[in-house]
């Protein structure tokens, strides 16, 4: 199977792997082969995965998709490559995703940009763009992938596959390269909501080395699969319809929520009046963070070193101007500017307690229905290139899903049909589904009675 897929990765020019070592590979096969002749298995073992580059990985490169950390090789595992590793599965690689998970369309990786296997003109999403389109074109049945702001959701949804981003807390952060702490969580992504559920069976669970990870029993997320749907209450947010959503992506969405209706849902009209303040609310918040997990490099510890500096000042300076891309600095620019004495209440502290307004929305909404539905991206992916050179159009298009992650709040996205491209190629289109705090298998037992 590892040996399939290899071949399959070599052939393809997508760009979705930023590492590929097949001895590694092949001898984590030669383990799991081991393991299944003395019966020693998980429901994995043996099914190869490959990891966003965002995650540590022993002997692979750990990027992060930046320069920066080009050559870095970790000493260690993320947590959820261990507990990958543990269940018998088999590491791919590494895959390609935006520097440190900035952005959404996986332009801003210092290892060029992702192709959609639906439409080689077009972005995959981002930041976890690799992962979405290693899904997408049969380069792994599973992958790794996170979301700080939509970096599960809204590539899974552009390149047509299930993933979902668990609540705040439920995926160990221990060797995720930060970005955004208070917001950045894992999650798998893979052709079915069943496969997911199998996924986060082994990568949720209590770190002591992750400072906000949740200490609550293990569940089995497969165990509300086959639940039928009767009675179920949707959400059907208001903001998510008016203007900006592009009538193709309306189209396929509602389709989906007819389907839900037939399978004995009924849909319910809410309202999530923040829902346009998350974007200025995460675009203070993540690079406030950013800015701060990124001092870290400054060539000192890891990674990149400039050659020639007259100083220690200089040789830090020279080192991130080199190491850095332009989003990145951008954002610890914003991040070090709100974070500023004078500008910390203007900004920062407004922010956050915006945040906690969205938070309450859900809270309010959820008085009123079981999960929330709605688009992820306002439209089909877009062609690569159209928005590379305008950040603020790309912050744009994070709108459905910011929110949901301010308010650490588990979400998924699931193909639900296709709309259109400029030139009228098929483009995926995803429907989007809320749930409240640690309702995961009833997301999962939602998206898989559609499948
Ligand atoms: N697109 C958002 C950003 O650029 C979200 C990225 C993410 O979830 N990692 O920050």
């Amino acid at each position: 199977l590892a040996k399939a897929y290899l071949g399959r990765i070599a052939q393809s020019d997508l760009n979705a792997f930023i590492h590929v070592d097949e001895g590694l590979t092949l001898a984590q096969a030669a383990e799991a082969d081991a393991r299944i002749a003395k019966g020693d298995t998980t429901p994995l073992t043996g099914v190869p995965i490959a990891h966003k580059d965002i995650f540590v990985t022993r002997g692979w490169r750990s990027t992060a998709g930046s320069k920066m950390l080009s050559n870095y090789i970790s000493p260690f595992d993320a947590t959820v490559v261990k507990q990958f590793r543990t269940a018998g599965m088999v590491n791919l690689g590494k895959l390609n995703c935006d520097e440190f998970a900035m952005g959404s369309s996986n332009e801003n990786s210092f290892f060029g940009p992702v192709k959609n296997p639906w439409d080689k003109i077009a972005i995959p999403g981002g930041s976890s763009g690799g992962s979405a389109a290693a899904i997408a074109a049969r380069l792994a049945p599973a992958v790794t992938a996170t979301d700080t702001g939509g970096s599960i959701r809204q590539p899974a949804s552009l390149c047509g596959v299930t993933g979902i981003k668990p609540t705040y807390g439920r995926v160990s952060r221990f060797g995720m390269i930060a970005f955004a702490s208070s917001l950045d969580q894992g999650g798998p992504m893979a052709q079915t909501a069943e496969d997911c559920a199998l996924l986060l069976n082994a990568m949720t669970g209590f770190d002591p080395q992750d400072s906000t990870s949740l200490e609550r029993p293990s569940e089995d997320f497969t165990r509300d699969l086959d639940k039928p749907l009767q009675g179920l209450k949707i959400g059907v947010p208001r903001e998510y319809f008016g203007k900006g959503l592009a009538s193709d992506v309306e189209e396929a969405v509602r389709g989906a929520l007819r389907e839900y209706e037939k399978l004995g849902a009924t849909l319910v009209d809410i309202s999530l009046p923040k829902t346009e303040l998350s974007i200025p609310v995460y675009y203070v918040i993540a690079p406030a963070e950013a800015s701060s997990n990124l001092s870290r490099f400054d060539g000192v510890r890891y990674g990149h070193r400039a050659a020639d500096y007259k100083d220690l000042a200089d040789m830090y300076r020279k080192t991130r101007a080199e190491g850095f891309g332009d989003e990145v600095k951008r954002r610890i620019l914003v991040g070090a500017y709100v974070l500023s004495h004078g500008y910390y209440d203007a900004y920062y502290l407004q922010a956050q307690k915006i945040r906690r307004l969205i938070a309450q929305d859900f809270q309010e909404a959820f008085k009123q229905c079981d999960v929330i539905m709605g688009p992820v991206s306002p439209t089909v992916a877009w062609d690569l290139g159209d928005k590379a050179d305008d950040p603020v159009a790309n912050y744009l298009a994070d709108i459905f899903t910011l929110s949901t992650s301010l308010a650490g709040l588990p979400g998924m996205s699931i193909p639900c049909g296709f709309g259109k491209g400029e030139k009228n190629a098929k483009r995926p289109v995803g429907l989007q589904i809320i749930g409240n705090t640690f309702n995961e298998a009833k997301l999962l037992n939602v998206a898989h009675q559609y499948q």
